[in-house]
């Protein structure tokens, strides 16, 4: 019936994409998890047929996806086999088999973003290295092999000391602070030891932590999303306010720095740029995601393009939406909730509703998560520019059964 999902898999060759003027293509993304989810969401607005490769067999994306393949983006073999199948191939996590995407890139299967971006990004340390090169301001860092290397590293920084993984990070899993020298070992320990391939970062002291989502098209045209301020709560992004409450002059900086990121790198999509803004008006680099990001959640609402349609715009060779606002403010919560049949799942229905009696709420229930958006529509400009937020509502968000609207 017209509601199914396809159970069989037509592969569309790279000159099929619309560019060449063929109006359905079938991208592949590398994960399953709640972004793809999401692009899965936009992609049936647009003739786009999305493929899914993760190894969860209810993974969020597998009930949307057009197929689902149950396997590992993290194995050569699998993710060959999956690449096969699709028209262009891209990603909603970075910590995929990149040796094999370069392969299949040389092989002709087409990537975007590019291998070559995927690589630099997952790991942090090479990151770094890349961005420095491209001047690109950063909080100082270097490499540690043994605890001298530590010592030497928190003689030249001072503390606290920001510890990093090189690899396989996420949700803060992969960063340890030393408040001292003696505090080293026990926080190079708790990351797994050097062998794991760390780095430090000297201690950005920063004021607000920022995100600018950038989109880059087949063409290399660029154009930003509005810089959010981003509010993490053990590490995981708790609230996005968009658009940042900051003057025009800060905010032109930070898409400056964004946009020169994103083009120091290769390959369409959308990028998530992570910034740091300190007490002198500072501009710092953080991170950079290569697929859509939870800071642009709220693009789903409160922008003409959301992040997820204009990244498949982007891989697929469509030309790029506006980016700008259509609400003046918007603000996101992230609530952790509960996996059904734990405690307190029960409750999600009884926490939509109460998120839903407020005007301009969006709920986003996301198996394990739920966004809980509003759209604000009472914030001002004022006279330099920038916005004046007049939140009406302040959310306490903590496990699903302590959640509270006030
Ligand atoms: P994500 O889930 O965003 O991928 P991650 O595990 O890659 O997170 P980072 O983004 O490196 O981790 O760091 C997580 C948080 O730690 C940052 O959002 C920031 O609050 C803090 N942080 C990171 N680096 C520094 C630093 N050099 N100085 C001070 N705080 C930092
Ligand atoms: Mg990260
Ligand atoms: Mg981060």
């Amino acid at each position: 019936c017209r509601a199914s999902r396809g159970s069989h898999v037509t592969p569309v060759g790279k000159d099929d994409l619309p560019i060449h003027g063929v109006a359905e293509v079938l991208v592949g993304v590398l994960g399953g998890g709640q972004l793809g989810r999401m692009l899965c969401q936009a992609a049936s607005q647009m003739a786009i047929k999305v493929m899914v490769l993760d190894p969860q067999e209810n993974c969020p994306a597998s009930k949307l996806a057009y197929h689902h393949m149950v396997g590992s983006f993290d194995d050569s073999a699998t993710v060959q086999e999956f690449a096969k199948r699709c028209g262009v191939l891209t990603v909603e996590i970075e910590h995929v088999d990149v040796e094999t995407l370069e392969k299949l890139e040389l092989q002709g299967v087409d990537c975007q973003p590019k291998a070559s971006t995927i690589r630099i990004i997952q790991d942090k340390y090479l990151q770094k290295v890349h961005f420095s090169q491209h001047d690109i301001p950063l909080p100082e860092f270097m490499q540690i092999d043994d605890l001298e290397g530590a010592k030497r590293a928190g003689d030249l920084f001072g503390y606290p000391l920001m510890i990093k993984s090189k690899r396989l990070a996420y949700d803060g899993r992969g960063n340890a602070v030393a408040k001292s020298e003696d505090e080293l070992s026990s926080a190079v320990t708790a990351l797994g030891g050097f062998d794991r391939g760390l780095y430090v970062e000297k201690w950005a002291p920063f004021v607000k932590e920022l995100a600018v989502i950038v989109a880059r098209g087949r063409d290399n045209s660029i154009l930003c999303y509005p810089a959010v301020e981003t509010i993490h709560k053990e590490n995981i992004c708790h609230i996005v306010k968009a658009p940042a409450n900051m003057s025009w002059k800060i905010r032109e900086l930070a898409t400056d720095i964004a946009s020169r990121a994103v083009s120091s790198l290769e390959g369409a999509g959308v990028f998530a740029v992570e910034l740091f803004l300190t007490k002198d008006d500072q501009i710092l680099l953080n991170e950079v995601a290569p697929r859509p990001h939870n800071s642009g959640h709220h693009t789903i609402e409160s922008c003409y393009t959301s992040q997820y349609e204009q990244h498949l715009r982007a891989v697929v060779g469509l030309p790029l939406g506006d980016p700008s606002m259509k609400t003046p403010a918007a603000i996101m919560y992230n609530l952790l909730g509960e996996d059904e049949g734990e405690p307190g799942f029960h409750l999600a229905h009884q926490l939509i509703a109460r998120a839903l009696c407020i005007p301009g709420a969006t709920v986003h229930w996301i198996t394990q998560y739920l966004y809980y958006l509003y759209c604000g529509r009472n914030a001002k400009a004022t006279e330099d520019g920038s916005y004046h937020h007049c939140w009406t509502f302040h959310g306490q968000c903590r496990k699903a059964p302590g959640f509270n609207v006030i």
